[in-house]
Parts: structure tokens; sequence; C-alpha cells
């Protein structure tokens, strides 16, 4: 739904050649806040552009049961929306309880402000931790270390969903090695990569083009990653310096598919 990293693009207030063209060129280049929404029920990040990528996708929220959250940064996790998931605000018939997921700080993050009385009955929060699989409603999932932000445990997961094997793979450095063994073999259907930085090279609290190839290169060696997976390259930021069609061309080289918001993908 959404492909950029926590800025947009165009960026609100950015002066740069590359947002600067993006205004004017549209379409593929404009990008919201990164949100997935996988097999129409299991959503990953919940960002600030969450009511209109709602509107822009025709997508019914109403019934939507799980949250999966990367890590506490804003533009994978605000709650300005979320707490208005209760009367008079918004009307649900019935029991239909929406589950957050998250780590140590995203739960910090609801604690201060979704734990109110108001919100009780219509919004939890499960902590998810390292490596330890869970499931919600017949979607089996595992939190996997990424490389990110150093004050919080982010996650990475793996997700099998509907007889597909999914990484979702954002926001994300060279992932650990610790994650990279967890993926053996796994034989993937579709891998989302970090792709912020694009460019230029950086490993350490995003990639770009040419990390992925590196972390493409070490699934294909270890059987993570065969020749119909699919791998998509997502948050691209301003600061990655390339327009869409530019990415496009580059992506190419490595049968990697580039993002764009709204992009759907049968897998
Ligand atoms: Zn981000
Ligand atoms: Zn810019
Ligand atoms: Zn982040």
């Amino acid at each position: 739904m959404g492909t950029a990293a926590a800025e947009g693009i165009p960026a609100l207030f950015c002066e740069c050649e590359i947002c600067k063209e993006a205004q004017r060129r549209g379409g593929k280049n404009i990008r919201m806040r990164s949100a997935v929404i996988l097999a129409n029920r299991l959503l990953i990040d919940f960002g600030p552009d969450m009511f209109y990528q709602k509107i822009k996708n025709n997508l019914d929220f109403s019934h939507l049961k799980h949250v999966l959250i990367t890590h506490s940064h804003s533009d994978h996790f605000d709650t300005t929306a979320l707490w208005f998931r209760h009367n008079p605000f918004c009307h649900i018939n019935g029991d239909k309880m929406m589950t957050i997921y998250g780590n140590e700080k995203v739960e910090k993050y609801f604690s201060y402000s979704l734990s109110g009385e108001e919100n009780k009955p219509y919004i939890e929060f499960k902590r998810v931790y390292r490596e330890q699989t869970f499931y919600a409603d017949d979607i089996q999932i595992t939190p996997l270390l990424a490389r990110h932000a150093p004050d919080e445990e982010c996650f990475v997961y793996y997700i099998e969903i509907e007889g597909k094997k999914v990484f979702y793979g954002n926001d994300s450095g060279i992932y650990p090695d610790s994650t990279i063994e967890f993926l053996k073999g796994k034989n993937l259907d579709l891998v989302i990569f970090d792709s912020n930085t694009a460019k230029h090279r950086d490993g350490k609290y995003h990639m770009g083009i040419l990390d992925n190839v590196e972390v493409y290169e070490r699934f294909k060696g270890q059987g993570t990653v065969n020749d119909n997976t699919k791998v998509v390259m997502t948050h691209f930021s301003h600061n990655g310096q390339m327009l869409h069609e530019e990415l496009e061309i580059e992506a190419q080289k490595y049968g990697f598919i580039v993002a764009y918001d709204s992009l759907k993908l049968e897998i």
C-alpha cells in the first residue's frame, strides 16, 4: 500500500531534485509510508497514511483482526488513527477485537496511547519475541531480528499464510546471521527487501540495491530463495536518489520487482 521511507516521496518540506521531479512526474513516483497487506487479512505496519491507503485500495478494515508491527518508528506505528477504533468514532458490530503484535517498545507506546478503557473492548496488544513462532488464527509468524535502530529489538518477519512462505525484511540493513540462518532452506515464495538507500550502499540500518543483491546471493546459496521466488524492493527514500523509472532499470538486472504504492502481487 505504501513504499516510502519515513518522510514519504515527495517529502513534505523538501527541496531536493528527486522530490521535485517525483511530484512533477506523479504516478509511481509518489510514495506513501510503508504498509503491506497479505491475503487481505494480515496488515504489516500501521503508519500515518493508513486512512488514505484504505480508501485508495478500497479495503474493508472493519474485519481486520491482525496487525503486525516491525518496530516503533512513527512511519511504522502511528497510534493516532488506532485510538479512534471505538464508539462514537467508529461503530463496531459484535466481537471484533483487533490485535497488534510487536516488540517491547511498541508495547510501551501501545500502553501509553491505546490501553484506555474506551479502547479495551476493541484493540489489544500481544508481545512477540525473537524466533518464537506464534499463530494469528491460521497464519504462522516468526519474528526475526533486523539490523536497524539499536535502541530496540526491531523485527522482520517470516510468515506462512495460505500455503505460501513470505519473508518481510523491512526496515533492515543486511540481516544478522541468526536471521539468515533461520531462513535456510525455506524456499520462499516472496521476499520483501528494504531498499531505502537505493543508489548507495548502507547495510547497517537500511539497504541499497547492491546490499539487496548481496543478501539475495546468500539466500540463493542456502536454499532460502529459488528461481521462482518473487523479490520485491521497497521503503525508498529520496536520499536513495533514484526515481521509479531508474530503479526499474537497475532492478531488471537482478530480476527484482520495484514496488510502487498499491502494487498487487499474486504468489
Ligand atoms: Zn521505516
Ligand atoms: Zn527530497
Ligand atoms: Zn525504522
